[in-house]
């Protein structure tokens, strides 16, 4: 069912806000009015949805247009930086006194493919049906770029004083590697950001139960390593009714499987020891809350191990993973081949180096003969959690969610923020909304959609969480 009320609503609202932006969002004595602000933030992730940046090809130079358009319109200027053809970068600045150095606001443009006979409702419909605001990129993350947008605009029509700038970027090609979109910004504008402290960008949520109660709010710090390889083993070739022994595709299988056995060493880091310590308080399943509260002695207990095994994305901080995605050889039944690969996802902890981990890889596989190719490496070090952008969130969440504690994740998948850690930008990845698993799984999945309120006080989560960093006191 189409939630038209709240569509009208909202028009109604984006409308008046547009001819008069001073004067619903002036702070008064009650402070800004957070529901207005969401309106307008559902009108603009509504048509922000409606186009069509799926990578590739990604075309995201009309995303960055149509933000352009709504900065312009509210006083800020914006640039655009294209990056090739039809994708370009989008960035504007909020100045403030400069007595603290900027905070940038990173956002992609881009969404991955979406097939419309998929989904219950078009993909790039824009269409608000039961309460939620359908489309790709709704939470991944153009829901995230409009709340970090909206919460910008209120800023800057409150009025207030400013110590440090406040700088929005959005770029493009984020789901293809960043070659087109963070990789190209900061190897030809890193000028742009180069005074900047902190940096708020996606990489995790509030997680949210079955039972539908916030559990914790996590802040991607750290991200791991992705070490692409391939390994390649070679040997005669020949007729197939005469097996070898040391075939190729023998001495392949032989090795893998020592890979695809070996026993992994979990590692325990700062950060994580953090994480498992605050999670374990709102974990409502004693058995997994005690196995959380002290993991060192867990990951050496086979029995409590088995708890946090059973999360994917927990489990995936404690250890270096390999995973096995691709195999190729030979070509005709009856003819043994001379070479065949495989290639392996690493996804290593910080802190973990390159040469030491593929040393281990060769070692474990047992054939000294195999070749070893690095077809990618993604790295940086992590953010600290003890800085004044974490303590601000922490301090939000203490008024917005009392007892819900906010904890530092070392997130197994990547985003842009690696090619701003590597300026020494402080990086965070928090996406203000409470997530929980039905729509995680829509995030590159099929029906995408955001529920309408939690839009609303992600965006209240977000000024909050910049009014306590930015406003002068
Ligand atoms: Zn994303």
């Amino acid at each position: 069912m189409r939630f038209s009320f709240l569509n009208k609503v909202g028009l109604c609202s984006l409308l008046c806000a547009m001819s008069f932006p001073v004067a619903w969002s002036a702070i008064g004595p009650a402070g800004p009015d957070y529901s207005k602000a969401g309106e307008e933030a559902t009108r603009l992730l509504s048509s922000y949805l409606k186009i069509d940046t799926t990578v590739p090809p990604g075309n995201e130079l009309k995303g960055a247009e149509f933000l352009a358009s709504v900065l312009r319109e509210n006083g800020i200027e914006p640039t655009i930086l294209n990056t090739s053809s039809q994708r370009a970068c989008i960035y504007a600045r909020l100045k403030g006194n400069g007595r603290k150095r900027p905070i940038v606001l990173l956002n992609h443009i881009d969404v991955v493919p979406a097939r419309p006979e998929d989904w219950k409702h078009p993909p790039f419909g824009g269409e608000i049906h039961d309460g939620e605001l359908w489309g790709r990129g709704a939470f991944d993350m153009k829901g995230i770029a409009i709340a970090q947008l909206e919460a910008l605009l209120m800023l800057k029509r409150s009025g207030q004083v400013l110590d440090r700038d406040v700088i929005f970027i959005g770029t493009p090609d984020e789901e293809m590697g960043g070659d087109y979109g963070a990789k190209w910004f900061v190897q030809n504008h890193k000028d742009l950001v180069k005074d900047a402290e902190f940096l708020l960008n996606e990489g995790f949520h509030i997680e949210k139960g079955a039972d539908g109660k916030a559990r914790y709010w996590g802040v991607d710090i750290a991200e791991k390593s992705a070490l692409w390889l391939k390994l390649t083993t070679s040997g005669q070739a020949g007729h197939a009714s005469m097996p070898m022994p040391d075939s190729s595709t023998n001495q392949l299988v032989r090795g893998l499987q020592k890979i695809v056995d070996r026993k992994i060493e979990p590692v325990v880091l700062p950060a994580v020891r953090e994480y498992f310590k605050e999670v374990s308080k709102t974990e409502p399943n004693s058995s997994k809350s005690a196995a959380y509260a002290e993991i060192d002695r867990t990951v050496n207990d086979p029995k409590l191990l088995n708890e946090v095994l059973q999360d994917k994305m927990k489990s995936s901080m404690l250890f270096n993973t390999i995973s096995l995605t691709v195999m190729k050889s030979g070509y005709k039944t009856n003819v043994i081949p001379a070479d065949a690969s495989a290639e392996l996802d690493c996804r290593l902890l910080p802190g973990v180096k390159q040469e030491e981990f593929i040393a281990q890889v060769k070692k474990t596989f047992g054939n000294p003969a195999v070749k070893v190719e690095v077809l990618d490496w993604q790295t940086t070090a992590g953010s600290s959690f003890k800085t004044e952008c974490f303590e601000a969130i922490k301090s939000v969440a203490a008024k917005e969610a009392p007892g819900i504690p906010v904890v530092p994740v070392v997130v197994p998948w990547f985003t842009d923020s690696h090619w701003f850690r590597e300026l020494g930008i402080e990086c965070y990845g928090f996406e203000p909304f409470e997530v929980d698993e039905t729509h995680l799984a829509t995030m590159h999945g099929k029906d995408e959609r955001i529920p309408v309120e939690e839009l609303i006080k992600g965006v209240r989560r977000l000024y909050k969480i910049l009014e306590t960093l930015v406003v002068s006191k």
